[in-house]
């Protein structure tokens, strides 16, 4: 399966500006996503009615850097989005392993809409974006990538921001690391106003 020539690196990775033809403009870097594969099949779950090999069962077990997490709620946490549409774009999961939306808890319901509401907010106080889109797909005819774990798109849009780039080049722009995205958004959040465990 491994391809011997197939050195990507298992986090996201930005290749040098120089290695790329154009002239230097805003962004810093064009980021380009190394692993397709995730949205191919790899890293989907084999069973979706379990959590085995489930990337958002899994990310919360992980260290916030290496998990790239923003924030960790009671019952759901915020991560950037491996392949964002656009820079910022964080995604808000619920811990348990559903798919749909109607089989949350309450308390899901209610934790995933206050998260999404400070990814807003903390994302606005970062890198004020003009407007966001929110929203989840349901089921992968619906265009879900991971569709057994439900997960609520949180993506900022600036004026301009889309270009011919994801058509033409089926690549995006994007300025920043998602490492360094996520330290700046996982520093602006706000601290919990109530005590309790950590993930
Ligand atoms: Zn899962």
């Amino acid at each position: 399966m491994a391809d011997p020539d197939d050195e990507r690196p298992t986090v996201p990775a930005v290749e040098p500006a120089a290695a790329f033809a154009g002239v230097p403009d805003g962004f810093e870097r064009l980021w380009t996503p190394h692993r397709m594969a995730y949205i191919g099949g790899e890293g989907k779950p084999r069973d979706p009615e379990s959590g085995a090999g489930c990337p958002f069962c899994h990310i919360p077990s992980l260290p916030d850097e290496e998990g790239l997490i923003v924030a960790r709620g009671r019952v759901a946490y915020v991560v950037m989005n491996l392949y964002p549409y656009n820079s910022g774009h964080v995604l808000v999961c619920p811990y348990r392993h559903v798919a749909d939306y109607t089989e949350l808890t309450d308390d899901e319901v209610a934790e995933v809409a206050e998260l999404t509401r400070t990814a807003m907010r903390v994302t606005r106080e970062v890198s004020a974006p003009h407007g966001f889109n929110l929203g989840m797909n349901q089921g992968e005819v619906a265009g879900a990538g991971i569709a057994a774990h439900l997960h609520q798109h949180v993506v900022p849009r600036w004026g301009g921001d889309s270009n011919f780039l994801p058509i033409v080049g089926r690549s995006r722009a994007l300025p920043e690391l998602l490492g360094d995205t996520r330290s700046r958004l996982a520093a602006a959040w706000p601290a919990r106003p109530q005590a309790g465990s950590k993930g």
